[in-house]
This record gives structure tokens, C-alpha cells and sequence, in this order.
């Protein structure tokens, strides 16, 4: 087998929001501020800064309006936020968040179920959104969770999937992210269903979005990349977990994945070193040791070391 991996892939850090959304103890908005600007900064290109989502269902970003008044948003850097509706596009409007991101599940007993209508129907939903996203000039993706399998269906069907992707084109959104939020996706699966939807839909700008609930995260970006896919998520020292999946872990790892992919010699303009110091800082702030292997283990070039003295070459030294 050959390696075919992309060259060069655009990270999102997802941990402010994603990351942080089921913790008990979470960063204060200064707090939040102090590690969104430090994150830019590391030089991530993507950073999900929380959600305009109900403050009752999800306490932990409730101050995003505030959050985004504070941060310095820097050129080149995309500052995203989670809607659920066209009122999240208002909040987003009146806070300077420039990008907003909705989401739909794949599960039809699921949407069925919480929604009473299929993930199509509630994507046709999203047209309002849409409009008012165009009209305040704030870009708008789409987001499909359980893509990879869910507790309700087990495996979904390709052709739920493109009839969901179908939906989201027909309401004029083309940037669209293929979430595993129940860690139900493997690396074969995730190369079929990316190679045959990146056949199906060339025009779509797509986004992978992996938990690493059984410990397949990593694993799951090597196979979207030999698919070709080249724009992934991941979270700060892998705090997160969806809190209505059983067992969920946390997203993938933002330091185990920059480290994973600098050592292969894929691009990321992403500083390793800050982003450690940031995930050390999370820890700190949460308050528990999270499943980051790095902040464990530190990196693979730690482990060079000198040789012992009066075998090393001493030429350095006049
Ligand atoms: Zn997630």
C-alpha cells in the first residue's frame, strides 16, 4: 500500500466550544478570551469560538456574544460559532461573528424522534438562516452529525447522507462537515463514504469532525486524507463529548493530531510547542487530566537526546 496523504490540511480548534460543552468546570469568559487569542496566535486558521444556542441547554457558551466583543479577530483567521436557528444568526450579527455553522443528525429515528421530521426536512428549515446570513454578510456551513453511525441506527445508509447533502445545497449552503459526534466511525468506512462523497459533490468544501470515543480518531484522519479530505477538527488537550451520546469521548486531540501530521511532513502553519502550552493550561482550568497523549508523553523530538559526555563531538566548543 502506498501512502497518499495530502500535502498540507487547514485545522479547526474546536475546544472552546465542542471541547468545553460537557465539562462541569470551564473556562470564564476572560478566560476564554485570554486562550481563543492565544490560539490564533499558535496560528490556526479556524477556531470554533462557541454557539448562539440556548444558555439553558448549554450553560458553558453562553457568554459567546460577550466572548466575541472581547477577541481580537485577527485577518485570516475564520471565527466560527454553532447556530441552531435564524435568532443564532441575529446573536451572531450583533457580536461580529462573521461565520456560523448548523448542524442536522443523520439519524432519521433520532431527528424523527426530537424534531418530528426527516434531517431533509429540518435542513430545508435552514433556508431562513441562509437569507439572513446573505443579508448580514456572515458565511454560513452546514454540519451532519452522526454521519459515520448512531446508537439509533447503527450504520447510515450513503444515500441518506447525499440526500442530507442534497438538502443543504438546495438551501445554498456548500461547506459541509461529516461528523462522527457518537465515535461510531472506522478508517475503511470513513475512506469509502469520503472518496464517494467527494465523487458526488466535487463543488462542496468539505470539513471531517472526529470524537475519540474508541480510540479511532487519528486513525479516521489518515483515512480522510488518503480520500483526499483536508480540513479537520480537533480540540485542545481532547477535552469534549457529546453530552447525549453514551460513553462519548472527547474530539481528537489538537496536539496528537498537529504532532501526528508535522512527523508525516503535512503542513498545518499550526506552532505545536503554544498549542501544548495551551492544552496545559485547559487541563488547569478543567481541572482533571484529559486523554491528550502529548501532554502525557511529550513529542517524538523530545526523546533525542545528547550523548553522554566524551562521546559526543566536541567541536563546538572554543
Ligand atoms: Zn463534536
Amino acid at each position: 500500500m502506498s501512502f497518499n496523504l495530502v500535502k498540507k490540511v487547514r485545522l479547526c480548534e474546536v475546544g472552546p466550544r465542542d471541547g468545553i460543552q460537557s465539562e462541569k468546570v470551564y473556562p470564564n469568559t476572560l478566560q476564554k478570551v485570554e486562550l481563543i487569542n492565544a490560539i490564533a496566535d499558535a496560528g490556526f486558521p479556524v477556531i470554533e469560538v462557541g454557539s448562539f444556542v440556548s444558555p439553558k441547554a448549554v450553560p458553558q457558551t453562553a457568554d459567546t456574544d460577550e466572548v466575541f466583543k472581547r477577541i481580537i479577530q485577527k485577518e485570516n483567521v475564520e471565527y466560527r460559532a454553532l447556530i441552531a436557528n435564524a435568532k443564532g444568526v441575529d446573536r451572531a450579527a450583533a457580536c461580529g461573528c462573521k461565520k456560523v455553522k448548523l448542524n442536522v443528525s443523520a439519524s432519521v429515528s433520532h431527528n424523527l424522534a426530537n424534531l418530528n421530521c426527516t434531517p431533509e426536512e429540518s435542513v430545508a428549515k435552514f433556508a431562513e438562516c441562509v437569507d439572513k446570513a446573505n443579508a448580514a454578510n456572515i458565511g454560513i456551513s452546514g454540519s451532519i452529525s452522526m454521519a459515520f453511525g448512531s446508537p439509533w441506527d447503527r450504520d447510515i445508509p450513503v444515500s441518506v447522507l447525499k440526500n442530507i447533502v442534497e438538502a443543504y445545497l438546495n438551501v445554498g449552503i456548500d461547506e459541509i462537515s461529516l461528523s462522527d459526534a457518537s465515535g461510531m466511525a472506522y478508517p475503511t468506512q470513513v475512506y469509502e463514504i469520503c472518496t464517494e462523497m467527494k465523487k458526488a459533490y466535487p463543488q462542496v468544501n468539505w470539513w471531517l469532525h472526529f470524537h475519540n470515543t474508541r480510540g479511532l480518531g487519528l486513525s479516521n484522519i489518515i483515512a480522510g486524507m488518503q480520500a483526499g479530505f483536508t480540513q479537520y477538527d480537533s480540540s485542545f488537550a481532547g477535552v469534549g463529548g457529546c453530552p447525549f451520546v453514551p460513553g462519548a469521548a472527547g474530539n481528537v486531540t489538537t496536539e496528537d493530531l498537529v504532532h501526528m501530521l508535522h512527523e508525516c511532513g503535512v503542513e498545518t502553519g499550526i506552532d505545536l510547542d503554544k498549542m501544548m502550552a495551551i492544552g496545559r493550561q485547559v487541563v488547569e482550568i478543567i481541572g482533571h487530566k484529559t486523554d491528550s497523549f502529548l501532554l502525557r508523553a511529550g513529542k517524538r523530538s523530545d526523546l533525542i537526546r545528547e550523548l553522554p559526555k566524551g562521546q559526543a563531538k566536541n567541536n563546538t566548543q572554543k
